[in-house]
């Protein structure tokens, strides 16, 4: 099979795309690098010629060459972090929006299937937990710019399905849930290599809030599984899908973890949200999806604990 990745120098693209190659697939990328790096693409390298890869937006025309060569398209690429949401607002809703209707758009001319990656963040501020691909969504106020984030892929999961209902184009649609693991960075705020990165640098480590928030975090070999399952799965065509982990902690908690495995001794400090994003930044008080779905349609049973997640990917830092 030949896979288009778009978004694919991102640490969710970049490892989909390894473990496609390792298993004996074509794998072509496109990431203008802006948020994706290209030291993730160099190993990808080694698999040449069953890998090739564009340095290019999704904007660009050769895209439309691209689509063609796929027989199925991860559409990954989007403005992600909210800290890189709430500092960039036109540029999330620009990539987010024009970006996943161009992709559908060439898609639509040769039915191609095509997986579109959303979020958590759809779910908003919903207090339904756990979330439900079938529970409502619940927003706060535009003039707080996270909520863009959430309504830009919003739009896309609309954009997706009426393709799907009114040209039968083959699409899925994934939600994903706080994904981490060794090659995330904490750039665009993600808070496990942010608070790793804190820790080994003697501290302290900065918890938004008062950390009573809580989220579960999935690996990302876990999250890769469904994907891959996802798209060989006849059933999984027109259908959204949760991806995440069932285990609750909360950031405090986190934090606490976290000093425990790199030296106890390290402070842990905390920081009002309104200091740490902008003035009425509104955080989600508890994120759990149900996975009931997504185990039904590919028998998804994320493997990896907490523990294990966070010792991984420490270990990663320390070879840095
Ligand atoms: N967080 C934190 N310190 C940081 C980064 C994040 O306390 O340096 C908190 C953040 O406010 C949120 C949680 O950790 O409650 C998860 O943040 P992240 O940006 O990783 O993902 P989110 O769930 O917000 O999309």
């Amino acid at each position: 099979m030949r896979y288009l990745i778009t978004g694919g120098a991102g640490f969710i693209g970049s490892t989909l795309a390894e473990t496609l190659l390792k298993k004996n697939q074509e794998v072509c990328i496109i990431d203008d690098l802006s948020t994706g790096r290209f030291e993730n693409i160099l190993p990808l390298k080694l698999y040449a010629p069953h890998f090739s890869y564009h340095i290019e937006s999704i904007f660009s025309p050769v895209l439309a060459e691209l689509i063609d060569y796929a027989d199925v398209v991860f559409h990954l690429a989007a403005a992600v972090g909210v800290r890189l949401v709430v500092s960039h607002p036109v540029e999330t809703l620009e990539t987010n929006i024009r970006g996943t209707e161009r992709v559908l758009a060439l898609a639509r001319k040769k039915k191609k299937k095509i997986l579109i990656a959303s979020t958590s963040e759809v779910y908003g501020k919903s207090d339904q937990i756990p979330y439900r691909e079938d529970s409502d969504l619940v927003f706060g106020p535009t003039t707080n710019s996270r909520w863009s984030y959430a309504c830009s892929k919003v739009i896309d999961e609309f954009l997706a399905l009426a393709y799907y209902r009114k040209e039968q184009l083959p699409i899925v649609i994934f939600r994903l849930f706080n994904t981490v693991g060794p090659k995330q960075v904490g750039n665009y705020g993600m808070v496990i290599p942010t608070f790793i990165q804190q820790a080994l640098n003697g501290g302290p480590i900065i918890v938004y809030g008062d950390g009573s928030q809580t989220r579960c975090f999935a690996y990302i070999d876990d999250v890769v599984w469904a994907l891959r399952h996802l798209a060989n799965e006849e059933k999984a065509v027109g259908e959204i899908f949760n991806i995440g982990s069932t285990e609750e902690t909360s950031i405090v908690q986190l934090a606490q973890k976290i000093r425990q495995k790199i030296d106890p001794n390290l402070s842990i400090v905390f920081k009002p949200y309104e200091d740490a994003y902008e003035k009425g930044f509104e955080d989600m008080k508890r994120r759990i999806p149900s996975i009931d779905k997504i185990s039904h349609c590919i028998g998804y049973n994320p493997v990896h604990s907490l523990d294990q997640i966070l010792e991984k990917t420490i270990a990663h830092f320390k070879t840095l």
